[in-house]
């Protein structure tokens, strides 16, 4: 009797193993399913906001820098100083704050090659470089490769040698950009310059055949429309064009105009608010030109420089930390006001000027009314926090016009009034402003027209 019914509990034991496994697997699937849905979800939305996700693998088309899409891209962003006297920049929180605070699509990783740099200490230079690099892949920004440079020809097998290995390890991200030739001084474009890009443009053509190289011109890279008389036959080749506002003007620009005519891409890879020697006063009339004349061109730029060295072009107040999380006081009076230029054309949910679209979560800019408006006008936000609050009037250029509003405040809903004939006892001519709330390192802006 207690055979059979030994039997029978035996068998069900193993039916209910056999349910159990069942079941433990379609468990585990389900998981496993649900794990990666979520997990893609994640990086899918993580992907979609960087700008390298939105722009791909740029190209160079006439004299346009484009997207995947075949869309003009704007680039815009700063240059870190020379590799081996600012090499505590180059780190991975410093690029982060670049691009989340400064909102930087690009960062220009300029490795010195003389005078302590690349050629005496190859390996604790590159290092820095790829450190630079391999944020930026991880951030989604993209990133020139300088090779920072007056005598490179005198250096081209060095050259050839590093970009090699530059295009062997990143040649297939989309984030990269090469620049060979940082600044040849009054040599022959024809003679000297073109020959070396030559060899190192083939050179990295041999490994990476796409992105974007861009080239050097004579006279620190100011002779573009050399350069333009007698391009170098390769896809995808950009042309550095290098600017100081205050030594640098219409006559450079004319230069420029050229070079664009005759059909060659530029980028301006390098440029400073002040004179050539990377001192003296910021020229501000000057800077709007240059601006004006870049972004009406479309043409990419990087300012000089992410250092805390003592002179106007530093961007950085001496001391500071060399990982971000700069204040205001932090930055000098270039830092401020190119920080400013970089987020009004790079994030631009409400003026379409720019490319990042990034809404703020933590507070709502309404639209002012009445507008059109003359000559005062209502702006209403609301906070979902307490903190720091600054509201700006700025104009088309996105120069400031007036600051509104400008410390801390409590959460709630807030209203401020803007009266454009009566700012500091300025009449302000008709025409079309934004006003843009910074609050928690975000910014938002909106569109407001005054007519007189
Ligand atoms: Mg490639």
């Amino acid at each position: 009797m207690t055979k059979p019914y030994a039997f029978k509990i035996k068998r069900m034991k193993f039916q209910l193993s056999i349910l159990l496994k069942k079941y433990c697997l379609i468990f585990l699937t389900f998981i496993f399913f649900i794990s990666n849905t979520l997990v893609f979800s994640k990086n899918s939305i993580e992907t979609d906001t960087t700008v390298v996700e939105r722009y791909g693998q740029l190209r160079v088309e006439g004299n346009k820098i484009v997207d995947k899409n075949s869309n003009p891209v704007s680039l815009r962003g700063m240059c870190l100083f020379w590799s081996q006297w600012m090499g505590r920049f180059y780190n991975y929180d410093c690029v982060e704050w670049l691009k989340d605070d400064w909102m930087c699509t690009v960062v220009r990783a300029s490795m010195g090659i003389e005078s302590g740099g690349y050629l005496q200490n190859p390996t604790i230079e590159k290092n820095k470089i790829t450190a630079v690099i391999d944020a930026c892949i991880d951030l989604g920004i993209y990133v020139i490769v300088d090779w920072h440079d007056h005598n490179a020809h005198n250096h081209q097998q060095e050259a050839i040698d590093f970009f090699t290995e530059i295009a062997e390890q990143y040649g297939e991200y989309p984030n990269l950009i090469y620049e060979i030739y940082n600044e040849p001084t009054q040599v022959s474009w024809t003679n000297v310059i073109k020959p070396y890009a030559e060899a190192v443009v083939d050179s990295i053509r041999a490994i990476d055949p796409d992105n974007i190289i861009i080239v050097g011109t004579s006279t620190w890279s100011q002779d573009v429309d050399i350069a333009s008389q007698s391009p170098l036959e390769f896809d995808n080749i950009a042309y550095a064009l290098h600017f100081y506002a205050a030594t640098h003007k219409q006559s450079l620009r004319n230069k420029a105009s050229t070079a664009l005519n005759n059909g060659i891409a530029l980028f301006v890879s390098e440029f400073g608010t002040c004179e050539s020697t990377g001192d003296g006063p910021i020229d501000y009339t000057e800077v709007e030109s240059w601006m004006n004349f870049m972004e009406t061109n479309k043409i990419s730029w990087c300012n000089w420089s992410i250092a805390d060295k003592v002179e106007t072009s530093a961007a950085l107040m001496p001391g500071v930390s060399s990982n971000g999380g700069w204040s205001e006081s932090d930055l000098t009076e270039s830092g401020s006001l190119i920080r400013d230029k970089i987020i009004f054309f790079n994030d631009t949910t409400n003026t379409g000027i720019g490319d990042l679209r990034e809404l703020p979560k933590n507070f709502k800019l309404y639209q002012n009314y009445p507008n059109p408006f003359n000559p005062i006008t209502t702006i209403e936000y609301e906070l979902q926090n307490n903190g720091q609050v600054i509201l700006d009037v700025l104009d088309l250029n996105g120069r400031k016009i007036k600051t509104l509003k400008r410390g801390f405040e409590t959460k709630g809903n807030y209203k401020v009034s803007w009266d454009g004939s009566s700012d500091k006892g300025i009449k302000v001519s008709s025409g079309v402003y934004f006003y843009r709330l910074f609050f928690e390192n975000k910014n938002n802006y909106k569109k407001a027209i005054l007519l007189n």
